[in-house]
């Protein structure tokens, strides 16, 4: 049955609460009715096309009705949806699973699923906690505490926003927290640099060498985004940073689980992050382009040694206590694997230092647009850093809502785009063409140019 726009608007502003999303303004700031995508566009009722410019929030990697992955899944379709993964197995959670560790660094050789990017770090959070309370027998751990980041996002639960940085959430659900150790972003050391990267990897460095130094011995694990924030508005880090990350913790004798939900599956330029920043985690969080962006899946991989921390008699307790309904699940895990496959067959990977170079060149265009008083990229994902005054560091006001103002306009040239506050954020597909990154790069111009209204 096909439905009316205006049924559907009706509907949906009578009965739907969309996340993250101010519904007093919603209508207003004119949300697509998506009905279909073709490659890397989405096609609204009115079969109108837009250009995926955040890969439908980031986790689009490879286009919509990619045939490969359509057809993965309506296989999986074909055999089984879904079969519990608690206490038992399912032909594809098992291939992937040998698969992602055959993938990912040595001794990254465990794979855990779950549904979220969000799940995947409470999954860490809580296995570090449970490793160090039992691998050694008969002692009492003192490793009980997370170290974070200021600005950091891990998603949305409330172990993920305990170790996350944004104010805006601690404000609003301080109370049920638990307190992490937080050392300051380390973009927020790049201004005291004056632009010197070393001086910048030096000030950051010194500041979580300083928190590890007071309370290193009683942290289960640091927390780390590597290479970008990316939901913290696209901050970038200093080269070495993940790096020396890796050897302050080591130095301190504590876990390191990089969230790589946002930046592995290729969005670094390397298959992971960690591996382009030379760094192998204890373990790695994994969800977004994950299944190509089809469906919610998510792993948190970890090496040998904290898996076998959970070896004993069942009656010892040393279980993993954590597991969702839909862990594993069927057609997910499906995708996963098709992705995975066009990533070997297409050698996805060799092409994307190519793809972030022409991002790059494109970018530059950019920089002597009024108020573009950033432009930070990290692989091929960017954010175009929007302010008032350039010179004074001056904001706009919030209310005026710059951000959500030019990526409407940027809609008028056919693509789709969603910022962060008034950081443009670019994450499209990793298969972009090169005439629709001109595109994307051209309607950021031109949204910013119309919005601000200023004279070409
Ligand atoms: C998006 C994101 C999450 C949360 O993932 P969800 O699937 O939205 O729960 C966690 N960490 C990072 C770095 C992310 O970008």
């Amino acid at each position: 049955m096909k439905y009316e726009r205006e049924t559907l608007e009706e509907w949906d502003d009578a009965h739907v609460w969309h996340p993250f999303t101010p519904h007093s303004v919603y209508r207003q700031e004119k949300p697509l009715m998506i009905e279909s995508a073709d490659g890397h566009e989405l096609i609204d009722v009115d079969g109108s096309r837009f250009l995926d410019g955040v890969g439908s929030l980031w986790c689009n990697i490879l286009g919509h009705r990619r045939e490969e992955l359509d057809r993965a899944v309506s296989e999986q379709l074909s055999r089984v949806a879904h079969a519990t993964f608690l206490g038992n197995a399912s032909v594809p959670g098992v291939v992937l699973a040998k698969r992602l560790s055959d993938l990912a660094p040595a001794p990254l050789s465990r794979v855990f699923y779950s549904d979220s990017g969000s799940t995947a770090v409470e999954v860490a959070i809580k296995m570090a906690l449970q490793y160090w309370s039992q691998h050694k027998p008969g002692e009492k751990s003192k490793r009980t505490r997370f170290l974070s980041f200021g600005e950091a996002y891990h998603g949305d639960t409330i172990g993920s926003v305990s170790v996350g940085g944004m104010d805006l959430f601690h404000a609003r659900f301080g109370p049920v927290l638990f307190e992490a150790e937080r050392c300051q972003s380390p973009y927020s050391w790049r201004d005291k640099s004056k632009g010197d990267d070393k001086l910048w990897l030096e000030l950051a460095s010194r500041d979580l060498e300083s928190v590890l130094e007071r309370c290193g011995d009683q942290i289960a694990a640091i927390v780390l985004e590597p290479g970008m924030q990316g939901a913290a508005g696209m901050l970038t880090q200093p080269p070495g940073y993940v790096k020396r990350v890796r050897e302050l913790a080591d130095r301190a004798g504590t876990l390191l689980i990089l969230d790589e939900v946002a930046m592995g599956m290729g969005r670094s330029g390397s298959m992971f992050a960690s591996e382009a920043e030379g760094v192998v985690p204890d373990m790695l969080c994994l969800a977004k382009g994950l299944t190509g962006g089809y469906l919610p899946l998510a792993a948190t991989l970890a090496t040998e040694q904290i898996f076998e921390a959970f070896l004993g008699p069942p009656e010892e307790g040393r279980t993993f206590f954590h597991g969702h309904t839909y862990t594993g699940n069927a057609l997910g895990c499906a995708a996963a694997i098709a992705t995975l496959d066009i990533f070997e067959r297409e050698s996805l990977v060799d092409g994307l230092p190519g793809r972030v170079e022409a991002m790059r060149a494109r970018l530059e265009r950019l920089r002597n647009l009024p108020h573009v008083a950033d432009i930070r990229q990290y692989g091929l994902s960017a954010g175009i850093e929007l302010l008032k005054d350039v010179d004074s560091g001056e904001p706009f006001d919030s209310s005026e809502r710059i951000g959500v103002a030019v990526c409407l306009a940027a809609r008028d040239k056919g693509v789709f785009l969603r910022p962060l506050g008034d950081v443009i954020v670019l994450m499209p597909p990793l298969t972009l063409s090169d005439l629709e990154l001109d595109k994307l790069i051209d309607s950021v111009a031109y949204g910013i140019e119309t919005t601000l209204q200023v004279n070409k």
